[in-house]
């Protein structure tokens, strides 16, 4: 018989203390709230350990830091709880039950041993090697966990109900292929062969020039700032460590022990790009230090899909004209001749997206085998571009290894910022730049935390359920759907 390894040892461990609680006649109500506020506690601080080791590792910093004290206290296996939790406990703490065991799920495969090891490797050296194997290891901890694939398990750890973003991603998927291909075609007549993605690259690259320039390299965290603040949205200094990387890494927000902890690596310098990241991770800071009141630790945690469409209305800023005018350091009268959102980058960003969805989504389902190959395929599949010229496909996508199905999360991002946005327009006018804006965003998107379901969250906050109607419309600019 195998020796009982570190993982099969929690679970059993954590059945016990289940089955403990679960034999209790009339249970104590005050010691089953002490006991889920040490779980609490333990799996904040690995969280919280996790999310400091990949801070230092962006700035370059050492983080050889000792594992948290008390980590043996994470709860190792959830299936039977939330049930548990319902037929026990009152509603207000079945509530914190059921944000634990979410919050918990990934804590319970990101602890399996294969997996640490496997996401420490692919996070570090930066050739992909240790992919193939993170994949398939993350699909066999979840299938140990009762789940039919990791997606599944990232699912319920979102709270999304089974099937709903499918159902979204598919309308999607639908109403923009025609448009991209068209428009891909029409590419290909004006290049004389298959345009690559290198060529959208280049063409965005030159559509956006002038207000490249514009946003000059010293000013990208001033105007970001100036944004908030005229939202009226000023972040607590004292929360928030701002670090500007050396590196050509990624921009990242860390939220280590919110709302006092929190760290942005973002890059230095100027122009759209720069820009636009830095706003976005600001926007995650808002997020993240929000005073949310005397709430449970994991009330703090935001909705993955909500947390991003925030982000993402504060990157997509630079494409208002107001924004030009008021933040820009750009006259009115120039801001006239300034490239806005250019709908046809926007729509092959999508189909790149959803292809980047089904590369994943096949990954996971075959095992993490033949990457390359599925890569190219989804890809082409998807966009009508030539991939095969991508030098590094899919090993380009970082967020891969520590952050899966990101692609989803920015598809729905995208969701929720057009739909908040065409709110908030109707009810403040004009003018996104107002702090009556910046307080409606506070209150009804903000505030809940991960209380609320993002679907129903969405819909109390804009009146409708989630649909992208408003991003084809107002974004893509392809008018009324049938
Ligand atoms: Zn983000």
């Amino acid at each position: 018989m195998p020796p009982l390894s570190a993982f099969r040892c929690a679970i059993i461990a954590w059945t016990c203390l289940l089955a403990l609680a679960g034999c209790a006649d009339s249970p104590d109500i005050a010691r089953i709230e002490h006991r889920v506020t040490r779980i609490e506690r333990s799996a904040a601080a690995v969280r919280a350990h996790q999310l400091r080791q990949r801070w230092a590792a962006a700035c370059g910093q050492d983080h050889s830091a000792p594992p948290p004290a008390g980590a043996g206290l994470l709860p190792h296996s959830l299936p039977d709880l939330e049930a548990w939790s319902r037929r026990a406990l009152p509603e207000e703490l079945a509530r914190r039950v059921e944000l634990l065991r979410r919050d918990a799920l990934l804590a319970v495969v990101a602890s399996d041993p294969d997996v640490a090891r496997l996401e420490e490797r692919a996070a570090n050296d930066g050739t992909g090697v240790a992919w193939p194997a993170l994949i398939a290891a993350r699909q066999r901890a979840a299938q140990q966990l009762g789940y039919e694939g990791f997606r599944a398990l990232w699912h319920d750890a979102q709270g999304v109900r089974p099937g709903s973003t499918d159902t979204l991603l598919e309308a999607l998927d639908d109403a923009t292929r025609e448009p991209a291909f068209t428009l891909v075609h029409a590419l290909e007549g004006e290049l004389g062969r298959r345009p690559t993605h290198a060529d959208v690259v280049e063409r965005k690259a030159r559509a956006y020039a002038i207000l490249d320039g514009a946003l000059d390299e010293g000013g990208t965290l001033g105007r970001a700032l100036e944004t908030l603040a005229a939202m009226g949205l000023t972040l607590e200094e004292s929360a928030l460590e701002v670090h500007a990387r050396i590196d050509q890494g990624g921009f990242a927000a860390y939220p280590i022990d919110p709302p006092r902890d929190v760290r942005l690596v973002v890059r230095s310098g100027g122009g759209l790009a720069n820009q636009h990241g830095v706003l976005h991770e600001l926007g995650h800071a808002v997020f993240y230090t929000a005073p949310r009141g005397r709430v449970p630790a994991f009330d703090r945690a935001a909705n993955r899909f909500v947390a991003e469409g925030v982000a993402k209305f504060f990157e997509r800023l630079p494409f208002e004209r107001e924004w030009l005018e008021r933040i820009g350091a750009i006259r009115s009268e120039a801001s006239g001749s300034m490239p806005h959102t250019q709908p046809e980058f926007e729509l092959l960003r999508a189909r790149e997206l959803l292809g980047r969805l089904r590369f994943e989504q096949a990954a996971y389902a075959a095992g993490g085998r033949d990457l390359d190959a599925l890569y190219q395929s989804e890809l082409s599949e998807a966009t009508g571009l030539d991939r095969g010229a991508d030098r590094e496909g899919w090993r380009a996508l970082t967020h891969l290894a520590s952050q899966p199905f990101s692609s989803e999360e920015y598809l729905l991002a995208r969701l929720i910022q057009c739909q908040l946005r065409r709110t908030l327009r109707a009810h403040h006018g004009a003018t996104l730049l107002d702090p009556a804006v910046g307080r409606a965003l506070r209150e009804s998107v903000i505030a809940p935390g991960a209380r609320a379901n993002w679907h129903e969250l969405i819909e109390k906050a804009t009146g409708n359920p989630p649909s992208f109607d408003a991003y084809l419309e107002d974004e893509l600019k392809l008018g009324e759907r049938p």
